[in-house]
């Protein structure tokens, strides 16, 4: 494929925005070579500025689960527009919107919006903080919770594309309120809650991990994790920024059936523009000004262009019951395709999925934490990339990201891309 219009679109950038890019992940340094300018996309396929046709497996890096330019939520963003895109004061679509995601999640009374899942997650960690009166924080290796400054330690995502986990800038002082432990290992979370005691606030996790590739929780974690916390008083937040309204209606909440007490929501839920939400049961949520003393505000938040286009997705996600069950067959059909071709390919790889979030990992060892994610092979990976590339289909420019499936996808989109697989397999 050409992309002689994007090489040049990238130079231009590189002068006037720090790496061409405003997020990391999308300069391809995990991968090498130059990121894809994209013009326009519709449904299933991206369109580069070069006039090549991808499929996507990226899908905004999971919130257009219906696919891209889905028409009910264009045309509510376009009316909205119409009639004003930000007023700084209360509007009557932010309670219709809260209403419904209230009662799509389990265990929720209060939700508040934001316009990013860093913020959601920034707040729901004030918010537990605020509401135990301790400081420490619980945090997985290889998991991504945003930005912000508690989270920038062994994060995952770009973070770990980069090497650079813990990024300078984060003080002393922040980073020894994050304690660190193994996703899946429940007997190093109970030694640092043990040797912390009385002073954690909350444990925050990624229920399914994404940003180490996929990790599902094993050996009923999450359970284990929830007793964990209400035994000594610690609030379980459920970062579910990539899990939220994709693995079912309410979540991995629901998925799992375990209930936890603060619930992050980005994308997905503002239908592809910025939004991210946090959510609690009501004594929680009260302790949030003006209510209450923690403070946590947005000149944007609840942005009428954001919340109509959120309102129109988590409508056709409420409305069409069927859509969860479609994703997860569509994936397991993916899965099972890329797991034959690299077999009889004999390419050592180990798969992930849990619903419609799915990854490839390049060893031949389970991949249940960051350390055993850490140890696929990242020349095959790379290859495995820009091969699939080559072939008109995109999936995330590093081993340490998950694809995200779309209902847009057809089940010839499948087989071209098991075909895709088949032919750089033999290149691998
Ligand atoms: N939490 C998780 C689980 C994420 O995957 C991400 C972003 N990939 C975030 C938080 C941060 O969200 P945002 O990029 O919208 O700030």
């Amino acid at each position: 494929m050409n992309y002689t219009r994007s090489s040049a679109l990238f130079a231009q950038a590189e002068k006037v925005i720090p790496g061409g890019v405003n997020s990391p992940v999308r300069a391809f340094k995990g991968v090498g070579g130059t990121p894809i300018f994209v013009k326009e996309a519709k449904g299933a396929y991206l369109y580069d500025e070069d006039g090549n046709r991808l499929i996507d497996y990226i899908n905004s890096w999971g919130p257009m689960i219906l696919g891209h330019a889905y028409q009910p939520v264009v045309d509510a963003v376009v009316e909205k527009a119409k009639k004003g895109t930000s007023f700084g004061m209360p509007t009557e679509i932010e309670t219709q919107i809260a209403e419904l995601a209230v009662s799509m999640v389990p265990n929720i009374d209060k939700i508040r919006f934001v316009n990013s899942g860093t913020e959601a997650c920034m707040s729901a960690v004030r918010l537990a903080r605020g509401f135990t009166k301790k400081d420490k924080i619980i945090k997985f290796a290889g998991c991504y919770h945003g930005h912000s400054d508690s989270f920038l330690i062994q994060a995952g995502s770009g973070a770990s594309t980069f090497g650079t986990p813990n990024s300078p800038g984060v003080t002393q002082g922040t980073a020894k309120d994050t304690l660190l432990a193994a996703y899946n290992d429940i007997e190093n979370v109970k030694q640092l809650v043990e040797a912390n005691k009385n002073e954690i606030a909350c444990i925050i996790i990624e229920p399914v991990a994404g940003n180490m590739g996929c990790v599902p929780p094993q050996n009923d974690f999450l359970n284990k994790l929830r007793t964990l916390c209400t035994a000594e008083n610690i609030l379980l937040i459920f970062d579910e920024v990539m899990t939220g309204f994709r693995l079912a209606k309410g979540g991995a909440q629901e998925l799992f059936n375990i209930n936890a007490d603060i619930v992050c929501f980005g994308k997905v839920i503002g239908g592809g523009l910025p939004v991210g939400a946090f959510a609690a049961r009501n004594d929680i949520m009260n302790e949030l000004a003006p209510l209450g003393p923690v403070y946590q505000a947005g000149t944007l938040s609840g942005n009428p262009l954001a919340m109509a286009a959120g309102l129109a997705m988590l409508t056709e996600l409420n409305n069409d019951a069927e859509v969860f069950n479609r994703l997860a067959e569509k994936t397991e059909y993916l899965h099972k395709g890329i797991a034959k071709v690299l077999n009889d390919n004999h390419i050592v790889h180990t798969i992930n999925r849990v619903g419609s979030m799915i990854s490839v990992h390049f060893d031949a060892s389970p991949v249940v934490d960051f350390a055993t994610a850490a140890k696929g092979n990242n020349d095959t990976f790379k290859k495995f990339f820009h091969g699939l590339l080559n072939e008109g289909v995109y999936i995330a420019p590093s081993a340490f990201e998950t694809w995200f499936i779309t209902d847009a996808l057809s089940y010839e989109d499948l087989d071209f891309t098991i075909n895709a697989v088949n032919k750089v397999a033999k290149t691998l």
